[in-house]
């Protein structure tokens, strides 16, 4: 079986411009695991023959931000017969858990399956940071910058996902090399602290540590203008815009 990364939503905040919010599906081996359920969770129909091939699914949320979290709904068109374990970051990162924070989200009056009805089984885990295992694949974890607690998560030395955060180049002098690296881009140049900037990640991002860098959680606000400059940067300094419906082997 080979080894295959899907992109299944490469933007921020809102869908547009064909684009859903944050969802990546990997199988790595015997294990499937998506990084963040955010509306890309929908795209789960273009890969719907890996499913078939799995009967458990890790979902691992880099944190809980409605564009990271709210497909966690349409999973059960997906994934109803599957046995699924979401990890979260928790406590002692937030005040509450993973399993309270998405009971409040698919509490009975918005979403009749609740938060352990779209699967065969569903069980929650908070990783509180630190690093941990979905089966046997290794998760490593990083505390990034934002305005809530998000975490990167680097798979095994398969794929490194970097969002929600702003970029510190510091972080990456000793950053673990990848296959693959998605690592957020929300802005041309450094204005919002919260977030990424093209800029930023051309001037101190080691894409030569990964065989290909992608850039995802990008920003709907985006005019033409500012996706062509974007494209452009990221072109000469070794990264790509990712897109829906991507399949890169591992
Ligand atoms: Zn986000
Ligand atoms: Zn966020």
């Amino acid at each position: 079986m080979a080894d295959r990364l899907w992109v299944l939503g490469s933007a921020g905040w809102m869908p547009a411009a064909g684009r859903e919010t944050s969802c990546l599906l990997v199988e790595l081996g015997d294990e499937l695991v998506m990084l963040d359920a955010g509306t890309g969770v929908a795209n789960l129909a273009l890969a719907s023959e890996v499913l078939e091939r799995h009967d458990r699914l890790g979902i691992v949320l880099s944190h809980y931000h409605l564009d990271h979290v709210v497909g966690l709904m349409y999973l059960k068109r997906f994934v109803a017969e599957m046995r699924v374990d979401v990890y979260g970051p928790g406590i002692p990162v937030y005040p509450r858990s993973t399993a309270a924070y998405v009971a409040d989200l698919l509490q009975d009056a918005l979403y009749s399956a609740g938060s352990e009805g779209f699967a065969r089984e569903v069980r929650y885990h908070d990783y509180a940071g630190r690093d941990f295992c979905v089966g046997n694949i290794p998760i490593a974890v990083r505390a990034q910058h934002h305005s809530a607690p998000s975490f990167e998560l680097r798979l095994a030395d398969a794929v490194t996902y970097a969002t929600d955060t702003a970029f510190r180049a510091s972080d990456w002098h000793t950053a673990a090399p990848t296959k693959v690296l998605l690592h957020e881009c929300w802005q041309v140049e450094d204005k919002d602290p919260r977030h990424t900037s093209a800029e930023a990640l051309a001037a101190g991002l080691p894409t030569n540590r990964f065989e290909r860098t992608l850039l995802v959680h990008q920003n709907p606000e985006w005019d033409q203008t500012a996706r062509a400059t974007v494209e452009r940067i990221a072109q000469r300094h070794g990264m790509e815009l990712a897109r829906d419906g991507m399949v890169l082997d591992l």
